[in-house]
């Protein structure tokens, strides 16, 4: 880790536009999770499409898992907190997400996959983003990365605020998974009680917080526990501050937005309807996805 690393200036950092809740929900076999980031946000948060958060102790909420299901258009990133999760997929890759480890999916023109828990007690939690792909490449071969949790470069700040930047970078710190179109900043930040942390992105970028341990206070307004901020694109904005009253965990996502139509229908994300009627038929034909 890199010890005492000085935080960048800010000279404008971002107010709160709105802050949400998420929707209890369940997905795949019925794993119970809650929806932070709904599909009436997608433009407005573009160019991610999604943000779940799963917590629990209950078995009865994780085991039934995510069994094969198909994706095409995006790719997803999937955060294990803590739990095991075993991935399977059509291109014949397979890795166990564990322990603070991230795994990095392109579905691009196609992949069929299962998200099966490897634990049959205990906390599960984690978080799971989807990133648009451009018009130009959501037909790009299927592609995966495994990064577990030592793969995941961390800074830690005087005041003891420790960052993970799993992709983007923060503050000079190269995170683990850079991508050119959208640019995403993706952070997960640890603060002690009464501690300020900063990071700087253009005003442009689409940002959000979404506080999952204590709370926090941005631009003067208070952040509580599972809530999600939408931060607002102040012209010349150059950043966020994030300050803590006691211990605070808390995610940070930012990227450029695409400026694309976005047309969603279930795990397809595509620019018009015609291109889902193919995904839906090429599905349904069984070439949705290459095969090893
Ligand atoms: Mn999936």
């Amino acid at each position: 880790m890199n010890q005492s690393i000085k935080l960048e200036a800010l000279m404008q950092p971002r107010t709160i536009e709105r802050i949400l809740a998420g929707v209890p929900t369940s997905d795949g076999a019925g794993v119970k999770l809650t929806r932070v980031l709904t599909q009436n946000l997608q433009q407005r948060l573009d160019p991610f499409l999604m943000l779940d958060n799963f917590r629990s102790d209950d078995p009865g909420d994780y085991l039934a898992g995510f069994p094969d299901h198909p994706h095409r258009g995006f790719e997803t990133v999937t955060y294990m907190i803590a739990g095991r999760m075993r991935h399977r997929d059509s291109a014949g890759n397979e890795g166990l997400l564990q322990n603070g480890g991230v795994q990095w999916m392109t579905a691009g023109r196609g992949v069929i996959h299962s998200e099966l828990p490897e634990q049959e007690n205990g906390v599960m939690e984690g978080f799971q983003l989807w990133l648009n792909l451009p018009a130009r490449r959501k037909m790009i071969p299927a592609w995966y990365r495994d990064i577990p949790r030592p793969e995941i470069p961390e800074y830690a700040t005087d005041e003891g605020v420790v960052v993970r930047v799993i992709a983007g970078t923060s503050n000079g710190v190269a995170g683990a998974m850079h991508r050119k179109d959208t640019e995403p900043l993706y952070l997960d930040i640890d603060l002690p009680a009464d501690s300020l942390f900063s990071t700087v992105f253009p005003a442009t970028y689409n940002a959000f917080v979404y506080v999952y341990r204590g709370e926090l206070t941005i631009g003067g307004t208070q952040l509580a526990e599972s809530r999600m901020a939408i931060l607002a694109n102040t012209p010349q904005a150059d950043g966020v501050v994030l300050i803590s009253s006691g211990p605070a965990k808390a995610i940070l996502v930012a990227g450029k937005p695409l400026g694309e139509t976005i047309v969603q229908h279930g795990p397809f994300v595509m620019n018009t309807r015609d291109e889902i009627f193919q995904a839906i038929k090429d599905f349904n034909e069984g070439h949705l996805a290459d095969t090893r």
